[in-house]
């Protein structure tokens, strides 16, 4: 059966803000669980592998923007575990390290106008019918990716206040969400939409687990949307590397964790909270910002 021994230690971080307004910051190091399947896309993955496996597939067939870390994490994941792979690029005919590492892992891209994109079903019967593909959704979004992401509650070490993620399609949030009911937890899930106008997400995320008591929505983080940055975020990425250790990216974690900053800055949370950032890996976006890193 399809294994990946999972690496994702949780690390307490310091910050004089933090001992001034009395709470504590972990952090869970799914950043860790692989360089390249990395974070939430191998929690997102694990499931869609395994049935690829039952069903005796061989050939994954899935859909990304050029940046999508869920395409580099798909093409390692079928190097690794012996599937064929094809990648669908939403938009032009581009190059950068993404992509590069997906072709490096055997990926065949074909890259597809954005009207096509839309109906991706219809790309997959038209182009990839064979017997042996199995269509994968774009971000690995489905049932199957939610049951993955919900095991990251069970690997915890004690309880938290307050768990923050950054959130694309709402799928990971929503395991975190389905975890944290599961086991009755009084904790609460703080998620940082990274689009613009974010706010639509909490149904898509209720959607898979009904819990409304335990999520909280912080949809003004998104610094212009998807892929939008600004100087302050990339400054705040650098103050956090640089205290400790640790390397956000500007698409998502960055704004995750600038968010939990700027709520503890604001006293949102009690004192003596204990809050966790999940650290939902994907790097590689920062190495389009070379020139930007004052
Ligand atoms: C893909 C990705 C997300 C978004 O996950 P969703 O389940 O789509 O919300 C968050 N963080 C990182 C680093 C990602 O690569």
């Amino acid at each position: 059966m399809i294994q990946l021994q999972i690496h994702s230690p949780i690390e307490e971080i310091s910050n004089p803000l933090f001992e001034e307004k009395g709470v504590r910051l972990y952090v869970k190091r799914d950043d860790q669980i692989h360089p390249f399947i990395s974070g939430n896309k191998w929690r997102k993955l694990k499931y869609l592998l395994r049935e690829a496996e039952k069903r005796k597939k061989k050939h994954l067939v899935t859909f990304g923007g050029a940046y999508s870390n869920h395409l580099v994490a798909t093409a390692c994941a079928g190097a690794k575990f012996g599937f064929r792979t094809t990648g669908f690029v939403r938009g032009e005919v581009v190059t950068n390290h993404s992509l590069m590492l997906c072709k490096l892992f055997g990926m065949e891209l074909q890259f597809i106008s954005r009207e096509a994109y839309r109906d991706k079903k219809a790309v997959f019967d038209m182009l990839e019918a064979s017997e042996d593909a199995m269509f994968v959704d774009e971000g690995g979004a489905g049932q199957e990716a939610v049951q993955g992401c919900s095991e990251l509650i069970g690997e915890l070490d004690q309880k938290y206040d307050h768990i923050f993620c950054a959130a694309g399609t709402g799928t990971t949030a929503a395991g975190i969400l389905k975890g944290i009911s599961q086991d009755h937890l009084k904790t609460q899930l703080h998620v940082v939409p990274v689009l613009k106008n974010g706010s639509f997400i909490a149904n898509d995320i209720l959607k898979y687990q009904n819990d409304s008591v335990s999520l909280n929505l912080h949809s003004c983080y998104h610094f212009g949307g998807y892929a939008k940055t600004t100087p302050e975020l990339l400054a705040f990425i650098k103050d956090f590397a640089s205290s400790t250790g640790i390397l956000l990216d500007q698409v998502y974690t960055g704004k995750m964790a600038y968010a939990a900053f700027d709520l503890i800055r604001n006293d949102y949370f009690m004192r003596g909270s204990k809050i966790l950032l999940i650290h939902t890996g994907g790097l590689l976006g920062l190495l389009s910002q070379a020139e930007k890193i004052a």
